[in-house]
């Protein structure tokens, strides 16, 4: 049995979750929650932690130099940097819309590194 203490990152209000986990690692609890999401959280943090990858991606040709992007959902918190160093060396060309992909199944994740911002193209 061990206990696992964890601020939810839910929303704002940032409870105190406490996870508690038998001798396998499964979760046998979770306590401090306020509402349904943080029980999730505490559950996912503890067997398989995830999260939302955004950064920039280098624009060719475009009235901006750079576009905002995200990965399209969670990716497992060991690919981050991974995923990051895929999207520092990315590049994309104008024009770009909202939702493009800019990166296939970013490191085998999967999951789609899109534009969260349209760049038009230069003039
Ligand atoms: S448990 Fe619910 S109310 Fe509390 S921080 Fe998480 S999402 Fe917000």
């Amino acid at each position: 049995m061990a206990e696992h203490e964890l601020t939810c990152i839910g929303c704002p209000l940032g409870c105190a979750l406490r996870v508690e986990t038998d001798d396998t690692g499964a979760v046998v609890r979770v306590t401090g929650n306020t509402c349904k999401r943080g029980e999730d959280y505490g559950r996912r943090e503890v067997t398989c932690p995830t999260r939302t990858v955004t950064s920039t991606v280098r624009v060719a040709g475009g009235k901006e130099p750079v576009v905002p992007v995200r990965t399209r959902t969670d990716i497992p918190k060991d690919r981050i940097f991974a995923c990051m160093e895929a999207v520092r060396q990315a590049h994309i060309a104008a024009p770009v819309s909202i939702g493009d992909v800019v990166l296939h199944n970013v490191c085998g994740t999967g999951v789609d590194v899109i534009a969260s911002k349209a760049v038009p193209a230069r003039e």
